[in-house]
């Protein structure tokens, strides 16, 4: 059987900056805000641990092709650690790194008891069948077997991922135990122990969030325009419900093109169609098609960039007229964009605290599978909405009291409890 080599693609690294400098770049102001000690900065700047792994697949046409896998553990003080498994062709170590990092920081903000992981394969899961997808899930699975653990490392859907990926890594993983181990990974399908309410829940948070930041800024939803940048899970749900708490959305985007309406867009129009037409916005007809580029400097109120990282950088931050940035992607604003958005006097409810619904009700997923008792979906999105609200609260509450933007606030609030629990455990 031929072996083909290592399949890895260079990182584009072209004008998107390092997501882990963005990421460290924040945390050192507020470790300073914080007057973090040297030793517990130290222990939080660098990944607990880092598995890279090479696993061989067989391909539809015979041939076994290796692909390279990541897990990134980056500190597990508060719990296990959890994150998502990215499947996509850019995917790179310091990016992994820096969504780990991510993922501490968004569980200490909402105050839920994990670390923060993040995993990867540098793969093209669109030009992959179902099969090869599997099998290759599945190795990443054995491979990462003494990792991976209910109590230990819990992974999620990330981009390229889902239900189905989800399915298969608790299935590979019960094998290895002998016994069936649902709460070994959240965003399972429904009917294996996933839980009601989370395949919105990272918008639902994006909904609480901007009617938190709404009322904060003295405006009145009814009154409000918005763009939102990526329709898929995220994107297309924030921009439902914002429009049912009616928001006029003015601009919506995915991938295949961006597209504008004064009037307001009939969001449940455009799902509609997105849906008939391979998850796409490409050709709807509710609104006129727009240059993507404008979308983000467009005349609203609110931005939700809810698709990739590094879209509002120090090229176009400058443009922004919106007065409300919700980030429901993790890390869209460039650190270089920072300081012309805070002199702007723009509000920005950061990645961190704004998408923070979806690994809440991850949480309540694993919660749900250790009991062994479903919960309705209305406990689960009153306990999401108070968790999110109260997380809203105390970041805007620590930004008032240091005087420094809901960003940097977000970051003071995590480092603190990260830092006060080495306190208590002690063991350096
Ligand atoms: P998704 O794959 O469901 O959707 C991504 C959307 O972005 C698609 O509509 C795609 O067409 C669009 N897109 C991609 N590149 C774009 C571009 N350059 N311009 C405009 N649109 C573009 O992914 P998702 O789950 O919605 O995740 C989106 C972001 O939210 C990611 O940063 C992800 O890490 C983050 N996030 C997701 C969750 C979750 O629960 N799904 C939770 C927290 C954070």
């Amino acid at each position: 059987m031929a072996v083909q080599t290592v399949y890895k693609e260079p990182a584009p690294l072209i004008d998107r900056e390092n997501p882990l400098e963005s990421m460290m770049s924040r945390f050192n102001i507020a470790a300073e805000i914080l007057g973090l000690d040297e030793e517990t900065y130290n222990v939080l700047k660098t990944p607990d641990k880092q598995v890279i792994v090479h696993i061989p697949v067989t391909m539809d046409n015979g041939k076994v092709r290796v692909f390279e896998g990541y897990r990134v553990i980056h500190n597990t003080i508060l719990g296990p650690s959890k994150g998502g498994i990215r499947y996509d062709k850019n995917v790179y170590l310091d990016e992994v790194k820096a969504l780990a990092a991510w993922m501490t920081w968004k569980c200490a903000v909402v105050d839920i008891p994990y670390g923060g992981a993040k995993g990867g394969i540098i793969c093209d899961p669109t030009t992959m069948s179902a099969g090869e997808i599997e099998r290759m899930t599945r190795a990443y699975t054995l491979a990462l077997k003494d990792v991976f653990g209910p109590d230990r490392d819990i992974p999620a859907p990330d981009m390229g991922t889902g239900p189905r990926e989800m399915a298969w890594l608790m299935d590979e993983f019960s094998k290895t135990v002998g016994m069936t181990s649902s709460a070994v990974v959240t965003g399972k399908p429904l009917v294996m122990g996933g839980s009601l309410g989370r395949t919105e829940a990272t918008g639902r948070g994006v909904m609480v969030a901007t009617l938190a930041a709404l009322e904060k800024l003295g405006l009145n939803p009814t009154e409000v325009s918005a763009a939102v940048q990526g329709f898929g899970n995220v994107g297309s749900w924030a921009a439902k419900l914002l429009f049912d708490k009616g928001l006029k959305i003015k601009g919506v985007s995915d991938i295949s093109g961006a597209y504008w309406n004064a009037d307001g867009i009939d969001i449940n129009e455009a799902i509609a169609y997105k849906n008939a037409h391979g998850g796409r916005l490409e050709g709807f007809t509710g609104a006129a098609p727009m240059d993507p580029n404008d979308l983000l400097t467009s005349a609203v109120d609110v931005l939700v960039p809810a698709a990739v990282e590094d879209v509002i950088t120090e090229h176009n931050a400058r443009q922004i007229q919106a007065k409300l940035i919700v980030e429901g992607a993790n890390g869209p604003t460039a650190a270089s964009a920072d300081p012309i958005i805070n002199e702007k006097g723009i509000m920005v409810v950061p990645d961190i605290l704004a998408n923070s619904g979806g690994v809440t009700v991850s949480y309540f997923e694993w919660v749900q599978n250790k009991q062994g008792f479903k919960w309705t979906e209305q406990m689960v999105t009153e306990r999401a909405d108070r968790i999110m609200s109260d997380a809203f609260e105390k970041v805007y509450q620590t930004s008032l009291k240091y005087k420094i933007p809901m960003r940097i606030a977000a970051y003071v609030v995590s480092i603190d409890k990260v830092a006060q629990t080495y306190k208590y455990r002690g063991g350096f």
